[in-house]
């Protein structure tokens, strides 16, 4: 096929993946000029959408910002902070002031500290080296907290421009639209602006004669659960309402599946309690340790469900790892796809997930 190019980012057009640059529908070809998904809506209904980025690409996009003056807002998932950090980005970010958002902050429970979640990200952002001038909480989606970080943006980029970074899925469109709704300015004047060396545009919403707010390109996180189960699996893991965290009291030798895409064995301990924090819609299933495997052979994809046959043809074998949490109060999380609170330390546990997603420990958030 000979090799069509987007009129509005230059990305060379595809019909094969919807979440790549330069997807267009197979109809879109028959047009004189060839536009993608992307700039169509872009375009059409002032609406940006994330498109998903290769490390090479990711890596040219970060260099054009160094070489930028302006501010950085980090758009982060509370609900999968480490999974959707960028790693690397200190590296990039120079002197820049940079603020955090912690978004989806309406799937916490009611009874969460903010101020505790904003001071737990601040350590975080400082353990990997991120300087950080302000943290906010926001839910894109209720529109929670996001005239503060309107507000605090305004303030601090002082006339200069705006890049909001963020991984794939951390609903870094879903803030941008609504900043784009919020504000009065002139919504005609999206566009996509070319930076040198990258194949994508960023997409540039003014702000005022002289500076835009840049929307970049989302970035692959490859330890997200996300990018090994199904759209339909997506929709079961993606937590879509308030959390409500479910409480096991195991025993030493019993273990836990999430649906089967997890798993994890209480090998050595009194009796403890476990508190999960997953989407309402994952089911939970308690067994023996000495029948897990069995269960695992012959249920998955029905008891223990997801995977659905799609998740399973590219899900990676479960990969076993053990932990013993000294700490009281320690979060086991398994990264996009929610943890596990541990209360009190002194107990072994073995945590099996997909090959790739990762698992770690942390001081409590809640
Ligand atoms: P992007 O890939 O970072 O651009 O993310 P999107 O804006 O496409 O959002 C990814 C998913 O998160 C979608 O299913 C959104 O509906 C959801 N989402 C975005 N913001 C919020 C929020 O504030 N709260 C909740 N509960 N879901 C959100």
């Amino acid at each position: 096929m000979e090799k069509v190019i987007c009129y509005g980012c230059g990305a060379e057009i595809q019909t094969q993946d919807p979440k790549a640059p330069g997807y267009a529908p197979a109809s879109a070809l028959e047009r004189e000029e060839v536009i993608c998904k992307r700039c169509f809506r872009l375009k059409h209904y002032n609406e940006v959408q994330d498109v998903d980025l290769t490390d090479d690409d990711f890596l040219r996009m970060l260099n054009q910002i160094r070489d930028t003056d302006g501010m950085i807002v980090k758009v982060m998932d509370i609900f999968d902070f480490n999974g959707s950090f960028i790693q690397g980005l200190p590296r990039f970010t120079g002197n820049k002031p940079i603020i955090l958002v912690g978004n989806k902050v309406d799937l916490l429970p009611k009874s969460v500290n903010h101020n505790k979640v904003k001071q737990w990200m601040r350590r975080l952002a400082k353990e990997q080296g991120l300087k950080v001038n302000d943290v906010f909480l926001v839910s894109a989606k209720t529109g929670e907290g996001m005239e503060e970080v309107a507000g605090s943006i305004e303030h601090q980029r002082r006339g200069k421009d705006v890049y909001v970074v963020g991984c794939t899925n951390v609903g870094k469109s879903t803030f941008i639209n609504h900043l784009i709704q919020d504000s009065t300015g002139e919504k005609e004047a999206i566009t996509t602006s070319y930076f040198p060396g990258t194949t994508l545009g960023f997409i540039d919403i003014p702000l005022d004669e002289k500076a835009s707010l840049f929307d970049t390109p989302g970035v692959i996180n490859r330890h997200q659960m996300a990018h090994y189960v199904s759209e339909k699996d997506l929709k079961v893991i993606t937590p879509q309402k308030e959390i409500k965290p479910r409480v096991y009291q195991l025993n030493e030798d019993q273990t836990l599946y999430f649906g089967g895409l997890a798993r994890l064995d209480f090998t050595k301990g009194e009796k403890h309690s476990f508190v999960c924090y997953f989407s309402n819609q994952l089911n939970i299933h308690r067994t023996k340790l000495e029948k897990a495997d069995e269960l695992y052979e012959t249920h998955l994809g029905e008891l223990l469900s997801p995977p659905d046959q799609d998740t399973k043809s590219k899900l990676p074998p479960l990969k076993a790892q053990s932990f013993q949490v000294l700490e009281d109060k320690t979060d086991i999380v398994f990264s996009g796809l929610g943890w596990i609170t541990v209360p009190h330390g002194g107990v072994t546990v073995t945590a099996h997930l997909p090959e790739g997603v990762r698992v770690s420990l942390r001081s409590s958030l809640i």
